[in-house]
């Protein structure tokens, strides 16, 4: 017993909150002690019925299926989000489909329920430690739910439950469930922002704002927990399932291909990032079948710093992507074009007949980029003249038999084409 106190001390005693700064600290106290006051003070509101117990454990269900469902990317959003802003993602709709249909105490707790499945399942590494912001975002949520509560109560027909059926009735429990959805982010929201505001190092106002596009979630939770709150009470909750499909699907479909999408493309030249070129040249290397031969080309435009010096890095953003432009023009549909970095490229040329078709390509490239003209908005002027040194290499070769075997023999190959003064091609092993 002893042993387990002392571990709760020492647990409480390591926890993150006691190191931020003393304002904010308090803050999140105050907060965390008015959400669970106010929570306490609406809990007996509306008393709870087997019923409700039921229907909180199938929305219980789905919550968790849901949350499991979309855990990887709400796990890569809850890293990339400005963290400016309140973190939205679609639990919401359980919380909200609770409030609206259940009784306050069971709304109350299916924040809490919702928050904790979420923190098992999407930080498992953070779980030793007390989830400081775990709590304080469940408790920014409690109060707003609280205030939701009580304009549901004043204003809805029969409340916790659906709209009345009537249409006028009907309207008008709309207009408060809508209310009282605003209030609930908006209350949740600005508790959040006041603790970002409080935090050091201060940000401006527009950093507090960026990301706010994120918001627009709450919308859609909105949408769906109203459906889910009438489905809970009016329905089969069987139905249910579609909601949860519905959720899991378009996260997965349109927002998990987006997040991979942007992951696979540099934002600068829009051809594939160094880390998925490597995946697709493993892969390609892995299909060249015997007898066959892939080749690869590595560039590195000349004396690009002096661009940047005399136009300046925006307009040498503009050339490193009229440069992944000509080379995507140039090479064929299932050639491998990639931004190495800086201001070099890397292509991938499955299914080569050897050294001199692979010669034929690089130069073609080369001469490509020689006419790549590019209009600097900013200067009213074309610039033009743009070289490119080009290192190559095969696939299998003596000492060639991997991608890494391949990138090690361009950049030998290229550091000859740089020596040898620049604006060329070199392919390995060098020609006797
Ligand atoms: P060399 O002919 O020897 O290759 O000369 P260089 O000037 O091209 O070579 P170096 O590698 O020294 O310079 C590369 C420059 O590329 C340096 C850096 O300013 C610039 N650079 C790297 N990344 C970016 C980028 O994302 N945008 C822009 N505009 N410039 C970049
Ligand atoms: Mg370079
Ligand atoms: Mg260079």
């Amino acid at each position: 017993m002893d042993g387990r106190l002392g571990g709760a001390r020492r647990r409480l005693k390591a926890w993150h909150l006691w190191s931020l700064p003393r304002p904010v600290r308090s803050y999140v106290l105050v907060v965390n002690l008015i959400a669970v006051l106010s929570t306490a003070a609406t809990a007996r509101l509306v008393p709870v019925t087997g019923t409700d117990l039921v229907r909180f454990g199938v929305l219980t269900l789905c919550a968790a299926i849901a949350i499991e469902g979309t855990r990887q990317i709400e796990r890569q959003r809850e890293y990339d989000r400005a963290p400016s802003v309140a973190y939205v993602d679609t639990k919401a709709v359980w919380s909200v489909a609770a409030v609206i249909a259940l009784p306050p105490v069971l709304a109350a707790a299916m924040v809490v329920v919702t928050y904790t499945i979420a923190w098992l399942r999407i930080w498992p590494h953070q779980r030793p430690v007390l989830p400081h912001r775990w709590i304080f975002s469940a408790a920014t949520v409690l109060c707003g739910t609280q205030a939701a509560v009580v304009v549901l109560s004043l204003g809805m027909r029969h409340y916790p439950g659906a709209p009345d059926s009537g249409l006028l009735a009907g309207l008008g429990d709309l207009a408060v469930i809508i209310v009282a959805a605003a209030l609930r982010w908006a209350i949740n929201t600005v508790l959040v922002m006041v603790a970002i505001a409080l935090s050091s190092p201060p940000k401006s106002i527009g950093e507090l704002f960026s990301g706010f596009g994120d918001q627009i979630l709450e919308a859609g939770a909105l949408g769906l927990g109203l459906v889910t709150a009438v489905v809970l009470v009016q329905a089969n909750p069987l139905v249910l399932v579609g909601v949860v499909i519905a959720l899991v699907a378009l996260h997965r479909g349109l927002l998990l291909t987006q997040y991979r999408r942007d992951a696979h493309t540099d934002a600068t030249t829009g051809l594939v990032t160094k880390r998925r070129w490597r995946q697709l040249a493993e892969e390609q290397l892995g299909r060249t079948r015997a007898g066959r031969k892939l080749g690869v080309l590595f560039l590195d435009l000349d004396n690009f710093k002096t661009i940047n010096d005399t136009y300046g890095h925006p307009n040498g953003d503009l050339v490193l992507r009229a440069v992944g432009d000509a080379l995507l023009a140039e090479v064929r549909e299932q050639d491998i074009c990639g931004r190495w970095g800086g201001e070099e490229f890397a292509i991938v040329i499955p299914d080569i007949h050897g050294e001199e078709t692979l010669r034929q390509v690089a130069e073609r490239i080369r001469h490509q980029v020689a006419v790549v003209s590019v209009a600097l908005p900013d200067r009213d002027t074309v610039l033009t003249d743009l070289t490119v040194s080009i290192g190559g290499a095969l696939y299998p070769a003596a000492n060639i038999t991997s991608v890494d075997d391949l990138l090690v023999a361009t950049d030998t190959a290229l550091y000859r084409a740089k020596q040898g003064g620049r604006n060329r091609v070199e392919l390995a092993p060098p020609a006797q």
